[in-house]
């Protein structure tokens, strides 16, 4: 045989051929699960599905296990990309850790890997069980995979979390490559391929696949569309939560092909490819974090102030059912994703952690009290490798991010003097979103951080501002205009704090100022308490 040249397509073939599927089945092709009148009793199945998983379980035990996802609507770039069989892909071990998974989203993401990934380069599929409770994922998830030959399950003792659970899969993982994947996920056509071939191209590269959307009332794919004329990355906010954005407009400019990777600050986590000696090289995970959360941006970091690069590769999709919230309950409830999140912070951040702490009030309670454990392992593990500080991470891997202040001028509730209340806006549905106006309020309070541009910034987000619109009596709350490389701050967000406290908007000239309650800027008068502002 000829060795050199590209892998056929043959060469290539799955572990399992697809059974011919209905086109006219719940969901085929990926598409919606479609509506029709419930009965009481599927009505009741529906909700009693959608409190334990928090998705839509009865359309999902209603669509094939083995659905395909329809035509292969991938970029033409991807659908050319050829895999050179010299020096050839690395297999790969797929570990897929689960806690009270359904039924059939856990086997519709086997066999969707089954089904999908070249049985050459699979060698086997680890289902990770972290202490789950349901009854179908014990003797009957046992005797089911069994005829499945390549696939394993194996169970952590009591639950301790994703991080243990993935680590409990690659302790048994002989492929070359791990590859995580969520237990809700199906693959798109030709998802391994490209995540295998950057590993090779770049040993140091933890690749995630371009994750799409599996919607979690209706089960509907979003196809890869030639046309998507955006990208997005991972990014972070100073409360340490992972978010979305579109790539710089400069990066969108400058490719060429949409077979090259995209660089990203932070990934998602859950979906993911490395090698298995860079994942040893690299310090693995932090063992101690516990549960779920935190583990994607710690290893962000660490990969990348270590060395490596952390990718998306966007010819390789797959889908994932989001949620709208956690199904599960976690022991101690939020505090452990803050204990998780203190840790990474401990160990990466350096003086940037204080900037989490003051946005994140709880983490601050963690680190005062000490109770996030021994990191002094992982710091060991930063030294020995000789990783960068974050400062190189900020200036270099994500220059886009607002880099707060290490301490601001001031930081503290809003105190005014005349009225005895405190700077105040509620926030809405959640989310800290601008909003029209401040309100002075007697019980509640807020923090904000004067900084050394002189804005008045909500701690909590550390993105919105004090903004007065000149013209207008009312301030309000909007997003603070200095960003990333945004480097100047708006004089309509510029106030200064005065000798005689008082806080002066650039712009306006005006004085933040309290009247029957509400806060507005006026006219700047030398002995009016209600323009006296303390931080407490
Ligand atoms: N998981 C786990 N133990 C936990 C929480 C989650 O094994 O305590 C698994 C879960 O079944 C899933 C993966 O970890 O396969 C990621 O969790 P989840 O999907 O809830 O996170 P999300 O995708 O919503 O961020
Ligand atoms: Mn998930």
């Amino acid at each position: 045989m000829n060795r050199a040249g590209f892998y056929t397509e043959e060469e290539l073939k799955p572990h399992l051929q697809r059974p011919p599927q209905d086109p006219g089945a719940p969901g085929a092709g990926g598409k919606p699960f479609g509506k029709r009148r419930l009965s009481p009793e599927e009505r009741k199945e529906k909700i009693d599905g959608f409190n334990k998983t928090q998705f839509n379980q009865f359309a999902s035990d209603r669509i094939s296990l083995h659905r395909d996802l329809g035509e292969d609507t991938r970029h033409p770039d991807c659908l050319k990309q050829r895999f050179q069989r010299c020096p050839g892909l690395p297999t790969t071990s797929v570990i897929i850790v689960f806690y009270n998974e359904a039924w059939s989203t856990l086997l519709r993401t086997v066999y969707s890997v089954l089904h999908s990934a070249p049985a050459a380069l699979l060698t086997e599929i680890l289902l990770v069980d972290d202490a789950s409770t349901e009854d179908h994922l014990k003797t009957r998830l046992d005797d089911f995979v069994r005829q499945l030959n390549i696939v394993r399950v194996l169970r952590q003792p009591e639950r301790k979390g994703l991080i243990t659970a993935r680590l409990m899969g690659v302790q048994a993982a002989q492929g070359e490559v791990l590859t995580f994947m969520d237990s809700h996920c199906e693959c798109f056509p030709g998802w391994l391929e490209p995540l295998l071939a950057r590993i090779v191209e770049r040993p140091a590269a933890v690749v995630s696949p371009r994750i799409s959307t599996i919607d979690h009332n209706d089960l509907k794919l979003k196809k890869p569309d030639p046309n998507w004329l955006y990208h997005v990355r991972g990014n972070f906010n100073w409360k340490l939560q992972f978010g979305w954005e579109l790539i710089p407009e400069e990066e969108r400019k400058e490719r060429t092909n949409e077979t090259h990777p995209i660089r990203t600050p932070t990934f998602a986590g859950g979906l993911f490819s490395i090698s298995k000696s860079y994942f040893q090289h690299i310090g693995t995970y932090d063992e101690q974090m516990e549960f779920w959360g935190g583990e994607n941006l710690e290893m962000s970091f660490r990969v990348w102030q270590c060395g490596g690069q952390i990718e998306i590769i966007p010819c390789s999709v797959v889908g994932h059912i989001f949620r709208l919230k956690n199904p599960h309950s976690f022991p101690r409830g939020n505090t452990m994703i803050t204990r998780n999140l203190v840790r990474l912070a401990e160990v990466w951040m350096d003086d940037y952690k204080f900037a989490f702490y003051r946005s994140r009030r709880q983490a601050n309670l963690t680190f005062l009290q000490n109770s996030y454990g021994d990191v002094s392992e992982r710091r060991k593990l930063r030294k020995r490798l000789k990783c960068q500080n974050f400062s190189w991470y900020l200036r270099n891997i994500y220059p886009e991010a607002y880099v707060p202040d290490i301490r601001p001028v001031k930081y503290g509730k809003l105190l005014n003097v005349a009225w005895k209340c405190y700077l105040y806006v509620k926030k809405t549905k959640n989310k800290w979103k601008p909003v029209p106006e401040f309100k002075c309020n007697t019980a509640a309070a807020q923090y904000f951080e004067y900084t050394s541009r002189k804005e008045l910034r909500l701690s909590i987000s550390n993105l919105l501002c004090l903004h007065a619109t000149r013209g207008r009596a009312r301030v309000s709350l909007d997003f603070c205009r200095l960003k990333g490389r945004v480097t100047a701050a708006a004089p309509e967000q510029v106030w200064i704090y005065t000798e005689n406290n008082k806080l002066k908007n650039t712009s306006s000239g005006k004085c933040l100022t309290v009247s029957q309650g509400t806060v507005i800027v006026a006219a700047c008068k030398s002995n009016q308490v209600n323009q006296t502002w303390d931080f407490l």
